[in-house]
């Protein structure tokens, strides 16, 4: 099993990682299961949510809490801020941006979804402030999964224009680079540059590797997740 991951938040002890195609579409339940059996992560203590394309965050600083908000009528959300342990989340991806982001000592973690929509709403720079407002201190560091990169993601001029700056024209077409439109928004908010790894791995050009939307129009998905145990 290869899980795509970071080191650095793995050295502070949060379990997180994103999958590839070969663990199967993560939209099946029997894949998710055997995600986390062999992880020996209770999928119970996972939270999900109907992910929308919105900058909707959900944040919560304990298991019960999170329980509470998952039972309340609010189940759109695209982004979770956790604080404490034995306790995760999960999102599915297949282009979209899966971006981690983490506090000094990981106390405090983010996980959001972030397609081009999410980006332009400042979803990642949403997902800092909340948990700022969760009483996280820098420095912050920030890493990401697989998603569809500059080389793939050939957008129309509305789209395009949303990104100033992160645009990329080829003979008569225009590729938006999603990776650097985020890290603009975390050098802005305050983080060092050498604390933010955006792996250039690109979901849309391999096919063996990852499931993409935008090659296959398929609904199969990857998952990433953290988990503090
Ligand atoms: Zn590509």
């Amino acid at each position: 099993m290869k899980l795509y991951s970071d080191p650095r938040l793995l050295s502070l002890g949060v379990v997180h990682g994103t999958t590839d195609r070969a663990m199967g579409n993560m939209r099946l339940a029997e894949n998710t299961q055997a995600l986390f059996d062999k992880l020996f992560i209770p999928e119970e203590n996972i939270l999900r949510f109907k992910q929308v394309h919105s900058d909707t965050l959900v944040c919560a600083g304990s298991l019960q809490q999170a329980r509470q908000i998952q039972a309340d009528a609010l189940a759109e959300a695209d982004g979770w801020v956790l604080k404490g342990s034995g306790f995760g989340a999960a999102i599915l991806t297949a282009d979209c941006v899966p971006l981690i982001l983490w506090d000094v000592h990981a106390q405090v973690v983010g996980l959001s979804h972030c397609g081009w929509r999410g980006v332009a709403a400042q979803l990642p720079l949403k997902t800092l402030q909340k948990m700022q407002e969760m009483g996280a201190k820098g420095p912050f560091s920030a890493w990401a999964g697989p998603h569809i990169q500059s080389c793939c993601f050939e957008v129309q001029q509305d789209v395009a224009e949303q990104f100033p700056g992160c645009v990329i024209v080829k003979e008569d077409k225009k590729f938006v680079d999603l990776s650097k439109a985020i890290k603009q928004q975390l050098l802005t908010a305050g983080l060092e540059e050498r604390n933010i790894q955006l792996p250039h791995l690109c979901t849309c050009g391999d096919k063996v590797k990852f499931f993409s939307y935008r090659r296959d129009h398929t609904k199969d998905a990857l998952l990433t997740f953290v988990y503090r145990p």
